[in-house]
Formats: structure tokens, sequence, C-alpha cells
């Protein structure tokens, strides 16, 4: 007998709406529609009917209610919605009656697609790419995020997969006649071309998944650069507001700030960081600067900012991704605007006083976001925990690649973690550590 509890929850947004969906998943599932809505519909039919009490004596409401008798249902289980008014009050009605039934209890945050999951509807990777749907604000995030819930992400991860089994398999059978010396040697010959292969597919996915995971939560630009070069009028200027003190006192900015600003419609944080020079006496500034520092390091996109009245023209450790000349209302000089050949970089030169080149800026980033976003929407992985998975295989992999022909079981054993390593992305193994904070990400209701 399944003793389950039947768990409901409101499952669209919150607040007054046209409609909101309650969404039940469970054995009693049928029993609340009979209570409330009158006879099971027909299934997966939108049926209207009137909602009453349990007692029968208050009018809810009227609207749909759908029936889906398990397993043939979202989570697996038996599931049934009622479409009512979206007021808060019959919702909270329509909630406290579903509540005075046995067996019923209130869902938590990702109990409806964790019930799915350990039914076998989605495997772990569509569940992370459906709250990332849920979460998407931009085209680019959705696209990433529909590859990964309509199980496209999952398909690549079967099909290396599969290629690992078909040489696990060779290697298996040849281990069986490995007394016989040429076949071991021949054995290693042919599979090691096709571990070359597919630890490249491997690889050049990692290098794509970067830009993915920044799409997937969302680029960040980071301006930085010497102190008193402008980097605070720029990010104002940019943003359209004063987010950041702009001050000629060296070493205003102190902390990093971030601002949230659209970029070709997408949604994007700049930081304003505080000026980074090569000494600095104040405990704050150096404090600020290690900040600033960090920030370089973990950008997206690097704004390097330089001015024509700022001495201090070193660049910084890490390449930028564009270079930045402010304050070109100052200077005579000839035009650097452009590609410097030397340099590879693109440098524009703007003034964030009168709003030269200003333009010009916007266009370049807009570019570089773009850039980023369309490199990325083909991209398997997109968050860390496939990354981890997909390098550990990769190293194993290259284990595998080392061994000779006297150790078939060890290059059999390399190719079974490698394969141990995939799995646990899809969560066929070793998921249990996982699973509580990928459900966690999602609101009541799903
Ligand atoms: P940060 O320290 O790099 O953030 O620089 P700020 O934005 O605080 O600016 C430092 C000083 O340079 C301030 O006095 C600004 O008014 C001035 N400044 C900023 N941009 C320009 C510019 O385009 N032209 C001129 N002439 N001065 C500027």
């Amino acid at each position: 007998m399944n003793t389950r509890p039947t768990i409901f929850a409101v499952s669209s947004g919150a607040g007054r709406a046209g409609i909101a969906v309650v969404r039940l998943s469970g054995p009693a599932a049928h029993l609340a529609i009979e209570l409330l809505a009158g006879k099971l519909p027909p299934v997966r039919l939108a049926t209207y009917r009137t909602f009453h009490s349990i007692s029968g004596e208050v009018l809810i409401d009227q609207g749909l209610v759908f029936w889906f008798a398990g397993p043939q249902s979202v989570t697996g289980e038996d599931v049934a919605e009622f479409h009512v008014h979206g007021s808060p009050a019959v919702v909270g009605l329509l909630l406290s009656e579903l509540g005075l039934i046995p067996g019923l209890k209130l869902a938590q945050a990702g109990e409806f697609s964790k019930r799915a999951f350990e039914n076998g509807k989605m495997d772990l990777v569509e569940v992370e790419g459906l709250a990332d749907l849920l979460a998407a604000e931009s085209e680019p995030q959705r696209r990433l995020a529909i590859r990964q819930f309509s199980g496209e992400a999952s398909a690549v991860y079967q099909e290396w997969r599969a290629q690992l089994l078909d040489i696990l398999a060779y290697v298996e059978a040849s281990i069986d006649f490995a007394d016989e010396a040429d076949v071991a040697a021949e054995a290693i010959e042919k599979i090691k071309p096709r571990l070359i292969v597919l630890v490249a597919s491997l690889q050049e996915a990692m290098d794509k998944s970067l830009r993915a995971s920044a799409v997937r939560r969302g680029l960040r630009i980071v301006i930085a650069g010497p102190p008193n070069v402008g980097k605070s009028s720029l990010l104002n200027g940019l943003v359209g507001r004063k987010a950041a003190i702009v001050s000629e006192i060296a070493g205003t900015t102190r902390d990093v700030i971030e601002a949230p600003i659209l970029i070709a419609g997408l949604p994007v944080s700049l930081s304003d960081t505080a000026g980074l020079r090569s000494h600095a006496d104040d405990p704050i500034e150096r404090e600020g600067m290690a900040r600033s520092l960090s920030e370089v390091e973990s950008a997206d996109i690097l704004v390097w900012v330089l001015a024509r009245d700022v001495a201090e023209m070193a660049l910084p450790l890490r390449k930028p991704d564009l270079v930045v000349m402010n304050k070109c209302d100052l200077q005579d000089e000839e035009s650097i605007q452009g590609r410097n050949e030397t340099l590879d970089l693109v440098v524009v030169e703007v003034s964030a006083r009168d709003g030269t080149g200003m333009q010009s800026l916007r266009q370049q980033l807009e570019s570089m976001v773009l850039q980023h976003s369309s490199c990325a929407t083909d991209a398997v992985m997109v968050r860390e925990r496939h990354r981890t998975a997909v390098s550990e295989s990769i190293r194993y992999l290259n284990d595998a690649h080392k061994h000779d022909g006297h150790e078939l079981e060890l290059v059999a054993e390399d190719v079974r973690k490698a394969m141990t390593s995939l799995a646990s992305i899809t969560g066929r193994v070793n998921v249990e550590e996982f699973l509580g904070r990928i459900f966690q990400e999602f609101c009541v209701g799903k």
C-alpha cells in the first residue's frame, strides 16, 4: 500500500492573478477532487466544475479541474489540478479545505520535481534545467535551460557513456584472451585513438561550459584600473544614475560597487572597483585593492580604464577584454581609438564628462555580451557540478591512455571510473549529496 503523503501547493505565481493553479500529487489526489469538485473527470481533459467546501455548505469558486492518473503524469503519481480565480481569498480557502483532507500536506520547495525525479520522469540534468527555466530572465538563459530540461544535454552524456561502454566491452573481451600477447597489444593500439577523440570532445565541451555558466548566472562586467581615471564616472554614465561616488580624491571607491544593467537586452552586472596602484599605505585602501583584484580575476568581461592625466599606465596581470581611454576632452593627441594591433586589444576613447565616445563604448560592450551568449547556448554543461564530473572523467581517461598492453585490467578500471563520473551528472549514481541542494533551488509548487 502506498502510504506517501499527497502533497499540494499553489503552482502559479504569488499574489493576485486571473487564474491560480493548485496542484496535488499522490494517492489521495482523486479523493480531493471527489470531495471538492464531484466525481472524477476523464483523464487529461479540462472539465468545468463548481468547487465546494468539504461540508458542502460553502461555494468556493467555479473553474477547471484536471485529473492525471499516474504513472502518466508529471510526477509519475496521481495528479490533480484545480484552476481557480487567482485571488488570495479563493486560493486561501481552497488550500485550507485541502489541508483538512486526511493524507494531504503542503508541499515543500521542489517536492513535485523531487517526486518526478524519484519516479524516473526526469533525470537530474532535466531537473536542474527546469529550475533554470523557471529562473530564466533572458533569451540566452532560456535557450540554455531548455536544452538541459528537454533532455538534449542528457543525450550527449548518454552518447559519451555509450562510447565508453563500447571501449570497455572491447577491453574486457581482450582481457579474456590476454595470454596471447599480441591480442592485448593490439587492443591497446585500437582503443587509444578512440580515447583521444573522446577526451578531445569532453575537453571541447569543458571549454564552452565556462561561458555557459557565465550566461546562466548572468554576465559580470568589471571596470578596473588605476585611481582617478574615471571608473566611477564611467559606471554612472553607463547605468544612467549616480550609483558610484565620483571625486578627485584618489581612493574614494573602497568597496566593489555593483549595478544591474541591461546590455543588448540581457541582464548584466556591472562593477566599479577600487583603483589599483603599486603602493597603498592605508589598510582600508589595501583591502579595497585586494577586492578589486579578485573581481578582475573573476570578471567575464574586464574593462580596463586609463586616462591621459593619470601617469599610472600599467596593464593588469590579466589581459583586459577592452581598454577605455577616458578624459579625451583633456588631450589633443592623436586618437588611439580602434584596435591596438601590438597588444591585440580593443581600445575605445571616451569622455565620461562630456559623453564623447560613450555610444561606441556601449556598442563594444553590446557586441562582447552578445558574443559571450551566442557561444554559450549550445553548451552541454552549465554548472560547476557538471564541470567537476567531466573533468574527473577526463582525468581517468588520460590515466587509461597511459597504460600499456600488460595492463588491460587497469585500462578497464579507469574507463569504468570515467563512466561512473559521467553517470553522476544525470543522476544514475552517487547523487545523494547533490539532491538536497538542487531541489532547494525550486519554489514551492514545482
Ligand atoms: P575613479 O577613481 O577612477 O573612479 O575616478 P572618478 O570617476 O571618481 O573620477 C576622478 C576624477 O576625474 C573626478 O574629479 C572626475 O570628475 C574626473 N573625470 C572623470 N571622467 C572625466 C572625463 O571624462 N574628463 C575629465 N576632464 N575629467 C573626468
